[in-house]
């Protein structure tokens, strides 16, 4: 078992550590927020005061961060050059493409290999250690992070190289944005047609129309699986991440001169979501507004 630094620990990344002490590695661990730090503390993290200080001596760094610029800067300032030449990097935090590749470079370049490691699931999914992780970096930068991801997840994909993790993830979440809007507009006119939506459940969860978002995480309450609706659409996977993604998809779109008008049409609606004060929500929470209620 390893030593390990881990940088940001929130929502995701709390558990995650928890995690890694669970299958036996020592976690040095810092956060900005002392709460944060606390909490790790007591799930058997040693705190430290800054990362430069953690990272001494380690042989692995995860982070689990809000963006891209802040990924950039602790990697730039406070990793790069203060762990032990070689450590691994694996940052899981969801950022741009760019950003994830530009690191990654810096990193290699100053001998550290690196990998971007994203992940599919929510907070209770880092609690559970049940999480899917895409990974972008070389071949053998992803086999020396396999078993440390696996001890945070239940699924370790290779997605290609540096920034291939992120690439996924973002696409996943603008396929996941779009069929969640579809999947609602259909419930909402349904509705309006005066079909029992239980019943309209019935057909489409059989039907060519199935799909993730109405048979996993049904957006109307009372139907299918319990999901967030049964729950006034709290917990599960807020407006504003699924905003924060579809807005990474869209600039990627844009770097690489793709086409994604259904994601351009999800990110407007998630926007306007947003911006009634909704962001706190669960992204299934748009049926109201598609349902005019
Ligand atoms: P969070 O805000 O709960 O946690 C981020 C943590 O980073 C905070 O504790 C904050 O204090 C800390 N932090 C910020 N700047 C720092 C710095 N410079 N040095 C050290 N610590 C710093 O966010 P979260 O929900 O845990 O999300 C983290 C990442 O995971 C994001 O990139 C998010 O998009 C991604 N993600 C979140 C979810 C989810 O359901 N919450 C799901 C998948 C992916």
């Amino acid at each position: 078992m390893s030593t390990i630094a881990f940088i940001g620990l929130g929502n995701m990344g709390g558990g995650m550590a928890a995690n890694l002490i669970k299958a036996g590695h020592t976690v040095h661990a810092f956060d900005l927020a002392e709460a944060a730090l606390a909490k790790a503390a007591e799930a058997g993290c040693k705190p430290f005061k800054a990362v430069k200080e953690a990272v001494a001596g380690v042989g692995a760094v995860v982070s689990m961060l809000p963006n891209g610029k802040i990924v950039k800067a602790v990697y730039e300032n406070d990793v790069i050059g203060h762990a032990p030449a070689g450590a691994l990097l694996l940052d899981c935090s969801t950022i741009d493409v760019a950003t994830a590749r530009a690191v990654a470079a810096i990193a290699a370049d100053k001998g550290y290999p690196m990998v971007d490691a994203p992940v599919s699931g929510g907070i209770a999914a880092a609690a559970g250690g049940t999480l899917t992780f895409m990974v972008g970096g070389p071949d053998d930068a992803f086999k020396a992070g396999e078993p440390i991801l696996a001890a945070m997840g239940k699924a370790v994909i290779h997605a290609g190289a540096a920034g291939a993790g992120q690439g996924a993830k973002i696409c996943n979440n603008m396929l996941l944005g779009a069929s969640m809007v579809a999947t609602c507009e259909a419930f909402a006119l349904a509705e309006k047609l005066g079909l029992d939506l239980q019943t309209f459940y019935n057909i489409s969860s059989v039907s060519s129309g199935q799909n993730w978002s109405m048979t996993s995480y049904c957006p109307v309450p009372g139907v299918g699986p319990v999901s967030p609706a049964d729950r006034d659409y709290e917990g599960g996977f807020a407006t504003a991440l699924m905003l924060k993604d579809l807005k990474l998809a869209m600039d990627a779109a844009q770097q690489a001169d793709a086409s994604v008008p259904m994601g351009a049409a999800a990110e407007s609606l998630y926007q306007m979501l947003a911006s009634a004060g909704e962001g706190g929500k669960d992204f299934s929470y748009i049926i109201k507004m598609l349902r005019g209620k």
